[in-house]
């Protein structure tokens, strides 16, 4: 590992991950690494030591995007852009996944839990960016997912049959992957208002994917929305719900007894609510949107209230979600529901990366200074955080 020269920070306020501290403080990095963290400013210390100082208003610990798949461009809205994006060569769907991962730190986050491509681009993603001096975040990868023969998810997830193919796929995932991704449900028919489809897996078989990828060590991650499969993933026990559309205060009691987190992913919602246009949505689908984004907002809180673990994540890569850019809206969400921004930041950084098991989910000592520095406190704004100032993945300074 390159060894990077040590250096100090010094910022006007800071969040740490779970706290603001709203006093100057300085921060010595040596090695990648906090070595120290000090009330005040060290300037003279910093010049004895002849320590370069980096000044910023507000330091933030790098963000956590709990829901991204690399591989897709959230940008383009048109269908045939998408579908066409999808039959590329794998390097050229490898760069767009770079891109991706580049357009994420520009906007302050340095993880990213990537919830599924059918080529696995994902790992290579992931072993690039553990390379000091990448540039890219770190990736909590799932790989290649789970879905259920000709189900929802072609396009991050291979198919499984019964139960030997379950155990033996789930075994061989767990192996490759930091998760295992489970298509448990379709999608929102945004139409309909509802998802309309049945659950692609019972209660027994989503118990098999859990225990078998329990015994790997591994964790699994849902993709679920609608009452049916939301009951489902809640009783087995998986590690999180992602999006979890059609929420209830019953799945929500279930999830707190077995410790199964939410990642209610607003912005692809969101996004088709607040630019219906390319997809013509009716009114009628509009209204649909806009019920659904009120009981997401409803359940979130209600969540929050109730101490069930939320991690923000805004499944960047889907139509209309742009990576990096979607956090600031999916915060918004979150704000709007209700949350305090202290929530609402801690579920952005600390909460995540304490249920994916890092080491130090705080900027603390000992801890990889992978931090941003901003202009204004997000207290004045969320938008204080939309574009970075400066920022550091191991102590390594970013180009934003
Ligand atoms: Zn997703």
């Amino acid at each position: 590992m390159t060894k990077c020269k040590a250096f100090a920070v010094v910022a006007d306020g800071w969040f740490d991950g779970e706290v603001f501290h709203r006093q100057r403080t300085s921060l010595r990095i040596a090695g990648g690494v906090i070595e120290d963290i000090q009330p005040g400013d060290f300037g003279v210390e910093a010049k004895q030591a002849d320590l370069a100082v980096a000044r910023v208003p507000f330091l933030m610990p790098g963000l956590v995007d709990a829901h991204v798949h690399l591989f897709l461009d959230g940008g383009p809205t048109d269908l045939a852009v998408r579908s066409a994006h999808l039959k590329k060569a794998l390097d050229e769907l490898t760069e767009a996944a770079r891109q991706s991962a580049r357009a994420s730190v520009a906007a302050g986050v340095s993880l990213v839990r990537d919830a599924g491509d059918k080529h696995g681009i994902n790992n290579a993603i992931r072993a690039e960016a553990k390379e000091p001096g990448s540039g890219l975040p770190q990736v909590r990868s799932g790989g290649i997912g789970i879905r259920a023969p000709k189900r929802y998810g072609a396009f991050m997830a291979t198919e499984v049959a019964d139960q030997d193919t379950i155990r033996k796929t789930t075994v061989r995932l767990a192996h490759e992957n930091d998760e295992v991704k489970l298509i448990l449900t379709g999608i929102i028919d945004f139409e309909a208002g509802a998802v309309t489809d049945e659950p692609q897996f019972n209660l027994d078989d989503v118990r098999l994917v859990v225990e078998t990828a329990r015994a790997e060590g591994r964790s699994v991650f849902a993709h679920c929305s609608g009452l049916k499969g939301l009951q489902i993933a809640a009783a087995a026990g998986v590690g999180s719900i992602e999006h979890g559309f059609f929420m209830t205060r019953g799945v929500l009691e279930t999830m707190l007894k077995n410790d199964v987190a939410w990642s209610p992913t607003f912005s692809p919602v969101h996004a088709q609510w607040a630019n219906p246009a390319p997809m013509n949505w009716s009114e009628q689908t509009i209204g649909n949107l806009a019920r659904i984004l009120d009981s997401h907002a409803a359940h979130l809180k209600l969540a929050h209230e109730m101490g069930v673990t939320l991690l923000l994540g805004t499944d960047a890569g889907s139509m209309g979600v742009e990576h990096g850019k979607a956090m600031l809206t999916e915060m918004r969400c979150y704000l709007d529901a209700g949350l305090p921004l202290e929530a609402v930041l801690r579920s952005a950084t600390s909460v995540a990366r304490q249920r994916f098991g890092e080491a130090y989910a705080r900027l603390e000592k000992g801890a990889a200074f992978d931090a941003f520095g901003y202009a204004r406190d997000p207290a004045e704004g969320i938008e204080a955080l939309a574009r970075p100032l400066a920022g550091w993945l191991g102590g390594i300074p970013v180009s934003l």
